[in-house]
């Protein structure tokens, strides 16, 4: 299934490049899109964040050309962010960013950004870019982009980029060229993910761990609740505001250096505080979020390990109930999915669920039995559509390569 999907998506990509060039692409790239099973709103608290490459790509199909020009297709992938559109690009270190980054910045600030690093390009080249990672629904269309156009100009260049190299400069594009102020898991994951293994990153050392996910019973329901709650823009904001005011108060600089002993002991003082208009009670429950997550995480990557299902299933809904009550993330629609995972339950062949992503609408991650995976797809599709009255979109994948050229 999985192999069919990514077969069909580059014979897409082939097509496109000839319907579009006229010839044949030589050189082929392909990176997945990703889903964090625990660890949400740690990043920017140095903790630690637990996501997987999923079996959806962008793949980009190219051929060097003998002049300097460099244009580059992008497919309409039936979503209407991005329609069937093509862009110059120019071969430079040092491209201005465009004051309103659009799909072409981040594409051009990652040739950028990889030329910077050291790889040189003889000539220019054509490109085609399709995808089936969906784009703006909370699976990285945007890293996963990005490490595509990385990944191919490391083909076309011979300069191979090192360890961490190539997501970090995916991140200096995505902030300095589309002006998203991302943290790094994402473009860690399509970069470095492997088959049949989640990554445990360290968001402070920026190092990762690949951590064996490779029993084949179980798999991963990614459920859209195709909800998004209209933000007034303070909402990220406040909440890294808080959590950076607890850590300072704490003598800290991140609340990854705070335990969990540490902060219950340190509960007066915090109750005590206030940041702005945020008063210590709120400021003591997005703290405990932040340190409880990383708790959690961790816990759930050494049960994941055991194949110790009930431990990772508590640690999921752990995670899910603190969202929603402590960092107050979540919404109605996101609470209904988890619910409904978990009324069908262990015997119904549902380990764990959660919200996944920034919040307020998006996606919930599910871990289900395999050979439960359809019928229990359909259970929430149903089951969503009589309490909610909207439609679910909800796919199966496994842990998936990241990363690679064809
Ligand atoms: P996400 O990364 O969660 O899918 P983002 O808003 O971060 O959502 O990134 C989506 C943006 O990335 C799109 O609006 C577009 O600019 C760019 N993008 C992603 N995939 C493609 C693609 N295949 N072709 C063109 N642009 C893309
Ligand atoms: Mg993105």
């Amino acid at each position: 299934m999985a192999d069919r999907l990514f077969d069909n998506l580059l014979a897409d990509a082939k097509e496109f490049f000839r319907e579009k060039f006229g010839c044949e692409p030589t050189v082929f790239a392909a990176a997945p899109g990703r889903v964090n099973l625990i660890g949400e709103h740690t990043d920017y608290n140095g903790g630690y964040v637990f996501p997987m490459a999923i079996e959806r790509y962008t793949i980009i199909a190219a051929t060097p050309t003998d002049s300097d020009k460099t244009t580059i297709w992008t497919k309409d992938c039936g979503n209407k962010m991005v329609p069937t559109v093509a862009g110059d690009f120019t071969l430079s270190a040092d491209v201005a960013p465009k004051d309103s980054p659009d799909w072409a910045s981040y594409v051009q600030g990652t040739i950028s950004c990889c030329l910077r690093k050291g790889a040189t390009l003889k000539s220019g080249f054509n490109a085609a870019i399709v995808s089936n990672v969906p784009l703006g629904g909370g699976l990285s269309s945007s890293a996963s982009l990005e490490v595509s156009v990385a990944t191919l100009i490391e083909e076309l260049s011979g300069h191979k980029f090192e360890g961490s190299e190539k997501p970090l400069l995916c991140v200096d594009a995505e902030h300095e060229y589309a002006k998203m102020p991302c943290g790094i898991m994402d473009q860690f994951i399509s970069a470095l993910g492997q088959k049949d293994c989640a990554m445990l990153l360290d968001c402070k050392s920026e190092k990762p761990e690949m951590v064996p996910m490779s029993d084949p019973t179980v798999s991963v329901l990614i459920t859209n609740s195709n909800v998004k709650h209209e933000l007034t823009g303070s909402e990220y904001p406040e909440r890294r505001a808080a959590c950076k005011a607890v850590a300072e108060a704490l003598g800290r600089k991140l609340l990854r250096e705070v335990s969990m002993d540490e902060l219950l002991a340190s509960k007066d003082k915090i109750l005590a505080m206030k940041n702005g208009e945020i008063v210590g009670e709120t400021l003591f429950k997005r703290a405990r979020h932040a340190v409880g997550e990383d708790v959690r995480t961790l816990k759930m990557k050494d049960a994941l390990v055991a194949g110790d299902w009930a431990t990772v299933g508590e640690q999921m809904y752990a995670s899910h109930e603190s969202l929603r009550d402590d960092y107050e993330v979540s919404c109605k629609e996101i609470d209904e999915l988890v619910e409904i995972a978990r009324s069908i339950g262990p015997d119904g062949g549902v380990i764990g669920s959660r919200i996944t992503g920034g919040g307020f609408g998006g996606c919930t991650v599910t871990l289900v039995r395999t050979d439960k995976a359809d019928e229990i797809a359909k259970k929430i599709a149903q089951e969503y559509k009589a309490r909610v009255g909207k439609d679910a979109t909800i796919f199966v994948t496994r842990p998936a390569q990241g990363a690679r050229v064809l």
